[in-house]
């Protein structure tokens, strides 16, 4: 039988950070070296190819221009291969995830993020275990399906879809979360899948969605927000969505100027998204009435979507081209399993 193949695509962060005996500080890894750092890949009976970006970045510089470049190499590679795995930082990791997870419509073949907490070349790293076993998941199948055909993380023994991932923890080995979504997978003697909460193969041909707009913003409420803040929001020229984090299932202060400068802009086409500032559970509109008015005004109630996964559905859906009404109703309803209906 052949070997199953997966590609490696190094982006940056610390994961690829060896310490130079020299110097004692962290230089990016040298990817042809991948093999003598983690010996173990060898033992492996799987083909790994790798590539990297030119320039491996920290994460915190990824933007749409880097998910784009992610999502063209998997599309450049993606019948020559079982299964990606993306090393990548993991402060932005939900994002990243998030977005390739929209632009890569009716994916059928597993694309593993992952990275760590320390670099790969100290003695403690997290980083060997995460890349072993996101490449092994990368690779499993049954019955000659892939059992992972969608984005996701693997992190400190735990498999999440990516798009319901948030990194909450900047020091635990374990930095990542899920709480609206089940995990995908847990890695312990052995790895167990949670067939029930995948996504399904898809048997249309792989769509790759490259077209991204960044013409959005996020606003947090805080209690004593001005309405100066919120007018100076809704003015940015091209401004075209605005994301709300409200309180608890999707509150905010009852401010009356606050709620007409909202209306007002969703009167010119403005796109307003009210997402939950907890970590866990749904926004409900309506629910108190510290909420109900943004039923009345068109506010779309995001559901128990992340901040994370809720940014990135907005760039894809508004650079769809699709109309107004058609991503609204786009945002209401699960695309990649991003809410729970
Ligand atoms: N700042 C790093 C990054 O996100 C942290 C990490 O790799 O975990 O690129």
């Amino acid at each position: 039988m052949q070997k199953p193949k997966v590609l490696l695509i190094y982006t940056g962060g610390t994961i690829g950070m060896i310490e130079d005996t020299e110097t004692g500080s962290l230089r990016p890894f040298d990817f042809n070296h991948l093999f003598n750092q983690v010996p173990e890949l060898r033992r492996f009976n799987i083909d790994i190819d790798c590539i990297s970006f030119e320039k491996p970045i920290d994460s915190s510089n990824m933007s749409p221009k880097e998910w784009v470049k992610m999502a063209e190499i998997i599309e450049e590679n993606y019948s020559n291969f079982d299964g990606f795995v993306i090393l990548h930082g993991s402060d932005t990791m939900a994002f990243s995830a998030s977005a390739l997870s929209f632009m890569l419509e009716n994916l059928a073949k597993p694309v593993i993020f992952t990275g760590s907490q320390l670099p790969i070349g100290k003695i403690r790293t997290d980083g060997k275990e995460n890349l072993i076993t996101a490449i092994e998941i990368a690779a499993a199948k049954e019955n000659d399906k892939p059992i992972v055909p969608e984005v996701a993380i693997y992190f400190e023994y735990r498999l999440y879809r990516g798009n319901r991932t948030h990194k909450f923890n900047a020091e635990h080995f374990q930095a990542f979360r899920s709480a609206n979504y089940p995990e995908l997978a847990e890695a312990g003697i052995h790895i167990k899948y949670n067939y029930t909460a995948m996504q399904k193969v898809s048997e249309k041909p792989l769509l790759v969605h490259k077209n991204l707009d960044k013409n959005i913003a996020i606003l947090k409420i805080f209690p004593g927000i001005d309405t100066k803040v919120i007018r100076a929001i809704v003015k940015i020229p091209e401004l075209k969505g605005l994301i709300i984090e409200t309180f608890g299932a999707g509150n905010a202060p009852v401010i009356p100027e606050m709620f007409s400068l909202l209306a007002d802009a969703i009167k010119k086409g403005m796109i307003i998204l009210n997402v939950t500032q907890c970590n866990s559970g749904s926004v409900e509109q309506g629910r108190y009435e510290t909420s109900a008015i943004f039923n009345q005004i068109g506010v779309i109630g995001g559901k128990d979507i992340t901040t994370e996964a809720a940014v990135a559905k907005l760039m894809f859906l508004l650079g769809s081209n699709l109309p107004l009404l058609e991503i609204k109703k786009m945002l209401s309803v699960s695309l990649r399993g991003e809410i729970t209906e």
